[in-house]
């Protein structure tokens, strides 16, 4: 049995920060260091983790990166001028607001009070359209992240039955967007999964390309997906284990189970996870390109 290939994000991450440093090297030519400032409300030790993995990568490459903290109780009209503030702010083309934001936050609100210029993570309403007719000016990292690294595998999906289950508005939603737009190196037949979906397996059995992203740990079994099919693995979830941390991290698929079936697939961690953090690079360059 052919063994499955296994789509390292990692590698691939790595050969996109090799191609981008020409862009950066351009920019810096003309007196422009790309700059993103990153807002963190509370103190969520995961979002901590999330903001230093990106702040500490766009410094590694010379980039402006900075973040502010504000506590969990802040007020939302409070949140809303530190961004007013940094709209008007030239030493940053992008802004990100981590997510989740507390209870108290209309997030929507936030996400909106974003100049959409500056809005590198893409889901500014008016960026969520320019996607959703298939001319997209910043798009969300993780599903942008997939589509290269299909892409960086040669893995066509023309024509190809792709079923994407969960849809957020962060990964499965744009996802099954992008999947299915009528450009190159798209062109794929998509169905969008979720939690109401009568009898999952009916499509993911049928799927070439299975985008899993939910976040329950060792969901997707081998009898759920077609052999030879191609899973890409977004999930990312913490479970019990004996080593030295007590814990590890795995995706949706079950990964012992499925390997045997399946041509290709990607790891967690080393999957998805650096190609999105390699596309909020990317996008923070194309902002300083295009409206810095
Ligand atoms: P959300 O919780 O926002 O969405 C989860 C989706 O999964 C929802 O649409 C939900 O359906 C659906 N769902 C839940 N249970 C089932 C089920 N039993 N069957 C079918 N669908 C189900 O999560 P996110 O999209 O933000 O994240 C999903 C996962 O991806 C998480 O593990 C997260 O950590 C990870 N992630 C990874 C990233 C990376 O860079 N690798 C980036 C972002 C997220 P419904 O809408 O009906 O509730």
């Amino acid at each position: 049995m052919p063994e499955a290939k296994i789509l390292s994000g990692k590698d691939t991450a790595q050969s996109i920060y090799d191609s981008l440093k020409s862009r950066i090297l351009s920019l810096n030519r003309k007196g422009v260091n790309p700059g993103l400032c990153v807002i963190l409300v509370g103190d969520d030790p995961a979002s901590r983790i999330y903001v230093r993995t990106k702040t500490k990568k766009l410094k590694s490459l010379g980039l402006i990166s900075e973040s502010i903290l504000l506590p969990e109780d802040v007020k939302q009209d409070r949140l809303i001028k530190v961004i007013d503030d940094l709209n008007k702010d030239s030493n940053y083309q992008g802004i990100l607001v981590q997510l989740p934001l507390p209870k108290h936050i209309n997030s929507q609100k936030i996400i909106s009070a974003i100049s959409p210029r500056k809005d590198v993570d893409g889901f500014h309403p008016e960026n969520v359209g320019w996607l959703s007719i298939g001319k997209p000016r910043f798009i969300p990292c993780t599903p942008k992240g997939i589509m290269k690294l299909l892409k960086h595998y040669d893995i066509d999906l023309s024509g190809k039955n792709i079923v994407v289950i969960g849809r957020s508005n962060i990964v499965g939603r744009p996802i099954s967007i992008l999947t299915s737009l009528n450009t190159e190196g798209a062109n794929g037949t998509c169905t969008l999964c979720h939690s109401r979906t009568e009898n999952l397996e009916n499509y993911t059995k049928t799927a070439d390309i299975v985008i899993s992203a939910i976040g329950i740990p060792n969901f997707l079994k081998a009898e759920m997906i077609k052999r030879d099919s191609i899973i890409v693995d977004v999930g990312i979830n913490r479970v019990d284990a004996d080593n030295e941390k007590g814990y590890a991290i795995v995706g949706d698929a079950d990964w012992d189970a499925v390997i045997d079936k399946v041509s290709a697939i990607t790891p967690v961690p080393g999957g998805v996870g650096p190609m999105t953090i390699a596309m909020l690079v990317e996008n923070t360059i194309e902002a300083a390109e295009n409206f810095g």
